[in-house]
């Protein structure tokens, strides 16, 4: 029994209180990995996520990218130290990277071109991208094609859009993560993309702290809640839980190199 959350912010200031709680729960849950997702905005946030792995570098991995929340800060420089850091072996991918148009906290061009550049630059050190998507499915579709993402392949991550974008993506060699999204009921379409993806096609994540499933929604997220995720997803599919738990944990080491044959 392994769970891979493959996406969830450990840097976040709301697991300062009791960060070791967090991974002793995580453990008891069953999650034997972690990815922790490096978002900076600035030089000087680059190293973060990365050393917060290498202090549990037995279990937990990075990545390093700038959030399209934080498009405006994207410079010269902060690529630079992302590429320099990227060379580290724990840093597994290049994101999270993207567009949210819903937010809309940095303005649309600059997101588009900080999202094209993080696809060139991960094409360059040749990482997988975590892509973050919310209220832009075409635009994301049509630079990921542009600039040819699929050489690289990645994870669309907290997955919020529909069957046919799944599969578009899958298409491009994108993966589809999903969060707690897939235990609200009303997340009918999301639902559906869980039920349909192709087993081999699909990982699971928190993205803690935030988006708590049911039975925990509305409270700070966690990665040992990754487990309500899996199961539910078993229940949409009518399969055992321990096959979505050790498919989407081997597409999680697969998706992001790392070595095979152990939990
Ligand atoms: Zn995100
Ligand atoms: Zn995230």
């Amino acid at each position: 029994m392994s769970l891979f959350d493959t996406h969830c912010h450990l840097d976040d200031k709301r697991f300062v209180d009791d960060f070791e709680g967090v991974l002793a729960r995580a453990r008891a849950a069953g999650v034997t990995r972690i990815a922790t997702i490096g978002c900076c905005n600035s030089v000087e946030t680059v190293p973060r996520a990365l050393n917060v792995a290498r202090a549990h570098a037995d279990w937990v991995v990075a990545t390093s990218g700038v959030h399209p929340h934080d498009a405006s800060h994207w410079s010269v420089p902060l690529a630079e130290a992302i590429v320099a850091i990227a060379a580290d072996p724990l840093i597994v991918a290049i994101g999270e990277a993207g567009l949210d148009y819903h937010y809309d906290n940095s303005p649309r061009a600059a997101q588009q071109q900080a999202f094209r550049d993080q696809i060139a630059l991960a094409k360059q050190v040749k990482k997988p991208l975590v892509v973050h998507t919310r209220s832009a499915p075409e635009d994301t579709l049509a630079i990921l094609r542009e600039e040819q993402a699929r050489d690289v392949g990645g994870i669309i991550h907290c997955f919020s859009e529909t069957p046919d974008f799944a599969r578009a993506a899958l298409d491009m060699g994108f993966v589809s993560s999903f969060s707690g999204i897939v235990t609200f009921k009303n997340a009918v379409e999301v639902r559906e993309a869980a039920r349909l993806q192709p087993l081999d096609a699909l990982l699971i994540e928190t993205d803690a702290p935030y988006l708590a499933p049911i039975p925990h929604r509305g409270r700070r997220n966690e990665p040992a809640y990754v487990a309500h995720t899996a199961d539910c997803i078993a229940t949409l599919r009518g399969i055992d839980p321990e096959e979505v738990r050790q498919r989407s944990f081997e597409n999680a080491l697969r998706v992001f190199g790392l070595p095979t044959g152990h939990a």
